[in-house]
């Protein structure tokens, strides 16, 4: 048994100022920030499609390839969460959804926004229909935040 010991210690703060690159997936986010598309990727060899995007293949390790999709998708699975982080606090409760786009073959964890009268489980149920709105240029940071989902009606 190990005797407890007084050590003196202090509060104080630690402000961190970084910067990190996203390297080669920085396509994904200036494309979203510039020009408001999204682009997903594709195995050069088994044709495996990647939302969000990878630049190797997880199955066969084979580069991926740029592929611009339609922006059209659909929910995997859904919830309401009734608290919220980020750029969604302010419109509580807040859909978590898999989506898969389209074109891809994997699904992203993103938000459906919607209307209050629209807002319920029976709107995200597998097979509901999405697609993906950009926030407003001058808001856009190169984030995955600069995007949502609404129910594609
Ligand atoms: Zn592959």
């Amino acid at each position: 048994m190990s005797e407890k010991k007084d050590f003196l210690e202090y509060y104080d703060e630690m402000i961190i100022h970084y910067q990190y690159s996203v390297g080669e997936i920085s396509k994904f986010f200036l494309e979203v920030k510039n020009n408001g598309k999204l682009f997903g990727t594709r195995c050069t060899k088994c044709g495996f499609g990647f939302f969000p995007p990878r630049i190797n293949c997880h199955k066969c390790y084979e580069p991926c390839e740029w592929v611009e999709l339609s922006g059209k998708g659909e929910i995997i699975a859904g919830t309401l969460a009734h608290f919220g982080v980020s750029n969604f606090t302010q419109v509580v409760p807040i859909t978590i959804a898999f989506i898969k786009m389209d074109e891809m073959d994997m699904a992203i964890r993103h938000t459906v926004v919607m209307d209050s009268k629209d807002l319920s489980m029976d709107n995200l149920k597998k097979g509901t229909r999405v697609k993906v709105q950009f926030r407003p240029k001058n808001e856009r940071e190169g984030k995955i935040t600069d995007f949502y989902f609404v129910l594609d009606k």
